[in-house]
């Protein structure tokens, strides 16, 4: 069974634990948990944009892998990936990388929602861990590998990948 390895920001709570569970279900992996935080890096940050460079912290987290296992972060930071205004998470290889930042409804100037803001990273984890095992985007607007270009397409998709995608899996 493929090991996945979780790390995120210090004030995201229980957040790790509950992306777990999910990843488990969807994917079948055996995860885990790591007890330390991750510090996103001033290596990463771009002060004119006011943003990190997700591919940057990608890179940060190739340093951290251990052999054979794959790696997501989950930070509260805002990221970008070249070429896009923002991004809501990026796989390289091994390591993913999702930004809560912009799934808190808070962001969008509405009121916090605990369920909604979950069901937003879980679903984003579960995109970008797809990456990880293969998997590329789809057209199906439900489908998780669905490519979020804005918030409404995470709320459109579910966190399950479509029948097409889960026979992609290895
Ligand atoms: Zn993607
Ligand atoms: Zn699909």
């Amino acid at each position: 069974m493929r090991r996945l390895r979780i790390i995120q920001s210090k004030y995201l709570g229980r957040i790790a634990e509950i992306v777990a569970g999910r990843l488990k279900e969807v994917y079948g992996l055996d995860v885990v948990v790591d007890e330390k935080t991750f510090n996103v890096t001033p290596y990463s940050f771009n002060a004119l944009r006011r943003q990190h460079n997700a591919v940057s912290i990608a890179e940060v987290l190739s340093k951290m892998k251990m052999n054979d296992e794959l790696l997501l972060a989950l930070v509260d930071v805002d990221t970008y990936a070249p070429g896009l205004n923002y991004c809501f998470g990026i796989a390289l290889k091994d390591v993913a990388v999702v930004s809560t930042y912009r799934l808190d409804p808070r962001f969008y100037g509405l009121p916090y929602d605990e369920s909604l803001y979950h069901e937003r990273i879980i679903k984003e984890a579960c995109h970008e861990v797809g990456h990880l095992l293969g998997l590329q985007h789809c057209d199906n607007p439900k489908c998780v590998m669905h490519f979020s270009n804005w918030i409404h397409d995470t709320d459109v998709k579910g966190y399950m990948p479509c029948a097409r995608c889960i026979s992609k899996l290895r």
